[in-house]
């Protein structure tokens, strides 16, 4: 009985560490935090990925810390230069895309009457409409090929709580907007084979992190709001992505999961 646990442990493994094999992913923002750690546990696991994002200088780190098959500077809020690198790395990639994450985005703090329209405007227009513009440009590309695929798409638990400490009305309105989206797309693509789900983080040490909090108050705040009283790695959020990218949940669709030690449950 052992033994046989055993094999069926070890067959697990193997099926688990190549569950991207034959896999064309896209990842938006890819080039830093949690989109790179997807990144890299997509090729791990067999895929093949490229790489958008805006930050030239990260893009050449990642270039030589992974395998990647494309890895181009492209600013989501551009939906022409999106299309362009779409076709692009569906070149480089050799096919049709079949995996995306969006997860480039930006964080600003600045309460709510102090918010200029321009600063909701650049919030709205990466996290959301950079969102939606490169879900439709790889959905309407696995429409017209009749291939199923599957989008995760990076909100955060900013779309499930408020917080009076960092205000923030511009992100939180722009994460809830992508679970908003993530239903709606889901919904509207399931015929098609296409699913679309969505992740909420909490506080991951990632980049993006340093500009929210000064060490102090970070401390403070995690031992006083989250239950597993530690920051999140950028790899357990790409645990979760890669699960949500994976036929390991091809009964799931239109989801928003909380990757937050607790946070939420409070
Ligand atoms: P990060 O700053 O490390 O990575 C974000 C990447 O997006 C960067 O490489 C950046 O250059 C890229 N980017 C920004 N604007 C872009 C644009 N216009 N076009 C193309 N690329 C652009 O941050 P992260 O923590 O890895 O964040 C990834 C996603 O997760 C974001 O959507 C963020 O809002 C979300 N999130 C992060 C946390 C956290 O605690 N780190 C919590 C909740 C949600």
């Amino acid at each position: 009985m052992g033994g046989f646990s055993e094999l069926t442990a070890t067959a697990a493994a193997s099926l688990i560490a190549r569950r991207f094999a034959g896999r064309r992913a896209l990842i938006t923002g890819g080039a830093s935090g949690i989109g790179f750690a997807t990144a890299s546990r997509i090729i791990a696991e067999g895929g093949a990925v490229a790489v958008l994002d805006r930050d030239e200088a990260a893009l050449l780190r990642s270039r030589s810390a992974l395998p990647l098959q494309f890895a181009e500077p492209c600013d989501v809020r551009d939906a022409d230069a999106l299309e362009a690198s779409v076709d692009l790395a569906t070149h480089a990639l050799d096919g049709t895309i079949d995996l995306l994450v969006n997860a480039a985005g930006i964080y600003r703090i600045r309460p709510a009457v102090e918010l200029e329209p321009a600063e909701w405007d650049e919030v709205l227009a990466v996290n959301l409409r950079g969102t939606f513009l490169a879900a439709r440009a790889v959905a309407k590309r696995l429409i017209a090929a009749g291939k199923a695929g599957a989008i995760v798409n990076l909100s955060s638990i900013a779309a499930l709580v408020a917080d009076a400490g960092e205000p923030c009305a511009h992100y939180n309105a722009s994460k809830g907007g992508v679970i908003a989206l993530t239903r709606q797309l889901a919904v509207e693509w399931a015929s098609h084979r296409i699913r679309v789900n969505a992740v909420c983080p909490g506080l991951i040490d990632t980049p993006m992190l340093r500009v929210m909090d000064n060490p102090e108050s970070g401390t403070a705040y995690v031992n006083t709001f989250v239950p597993l009283r530690r920051l999140g790695y950028p790899d357990e959020v790409a645990s979760m992505i890669a699960f949500l990218a994976s036929d390991e949940s091809a009964y799931v669709t239109g989801v928003a999961i909380p990757i937050d030690g607790g946070l939420t449950a409070c």
